[in-house]
């Protein structure tokens, strides 16, 4: 069930920044304003970072990968996808110190435990949701997990129980997306109630994997959390775009997208 975001804009303060790999870069996040920060139970809470801007705010969506109490920090993994865009460069020039206002978290995903096997796929942005949602599973629990990344240097390793079988897939010069859907679509389906949760690239998550996963594979809309974190081509704006007028064919609102 949703998780509504909670509205109230709160500042935090840049602690440290490390380099996961290649393209994923790890911000933690703390001071005062942290008081404020209420954690949610999804593993796949996420918050609206907001960046200031001559032309006003730009609001960016990113996931809470872990919330350390003691320390009073949250983690945010960003995937640094180039020079484009406003998310991704800020987090690869942020230092100690520097600030950044953000709201929420909210959430709609956390592993069923009345499921009997697990499925869960995406590319870089929705591993810290993926790492998340695994490191929460009992260790007797089974299932399967694909994450699509650029090359093997993208590779970050997470805890996850040992019936829960990890594919990563390199994306090599495929466009995103495209190996992930072919691994999701070709792996074996096992017997039994399955949770999904499948994020990563619009075109490939919407168009590829939605209807295999609800149409072709039958799974109800209430074990399936499926929808695009980002949208090749487009900034997060364009890509809301994309998705309303998307709802609009489907005749179905955004959120439910
Ligand atoms: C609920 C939710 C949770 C998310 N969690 C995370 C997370 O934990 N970590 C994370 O990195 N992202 C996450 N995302 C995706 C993130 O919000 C988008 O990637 C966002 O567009 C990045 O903003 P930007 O300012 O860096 O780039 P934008 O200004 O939005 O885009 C600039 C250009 O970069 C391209 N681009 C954007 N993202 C990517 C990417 N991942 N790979 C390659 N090209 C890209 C766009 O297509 C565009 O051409 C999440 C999205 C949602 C909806």
């Amino acid at each position: 069930m949703e998780v509504p975001l909670a509205r109230t804009r709160i500042t935090l303060v840049v602690q440290n920044t490390i380099r996961l790999t290649d393209h994923l870069i790890r911000v933690r996040l703390g001071g005062p304003g942290f008081a404020s920060f209420q954690p949610n139970d999804r593993t796949d809470a996420y918050v609206k970072l907001v960046f200031p801007g001559a032309d006003g705010d730009t609001v960016r969506t990113y996931t809470v990968r872990e919330v350390d109490r003691a320390a009073q920090e949250l983690a945010i993994d960003f995937v640094h996808h180039g020079d484009e865009g406003v998310a991704g460069p800020w987090a690869a020039a942020a230092q100690p110190g520097d600030t950044i206002d953000l709201m929420g978290p909210g959430g709609a995903y956390a592993p069923r435990s009345d499921a009997d096997w697990h499925l869960l796929a995406g590319d870089e942005s929705a591993l810290p949701a993926i790492a998340a949602a695994c490191e929460s599973l009992p260790t007797d629990a089974v299932g399967q997990v694909f994450v699509e990344v650029a090359d093997p240097a993208d590779e970050l390793a997470f805890a996850h129980p040992e019936g829960v079988e990890l594919t990563w897939i390199h994306r090599g010069a495929d466009e995103p997306g495209v190996r992930l859907a072919t691994a999701v679509r070709s792996a074996p389906w096992r017997d039994g109630q399955v949770h999904v949760f499948i994020h990563g690239e619009a075109q490939a998550v919407m168009h590829d994997l939605r209807s295999y996963i609800r149409k072709d594979r039958g799974v109800p809309a209430d074990w399936a959390s499926i929808s695009g974190y980002w949208r090749r081509g487009r900034t997060e704006e364009g890509f809301r775009r994309w998705k309303s007028e998307l709802a609009e064919r489907e005749k179905v609102t955004p959120a439910t997208l």
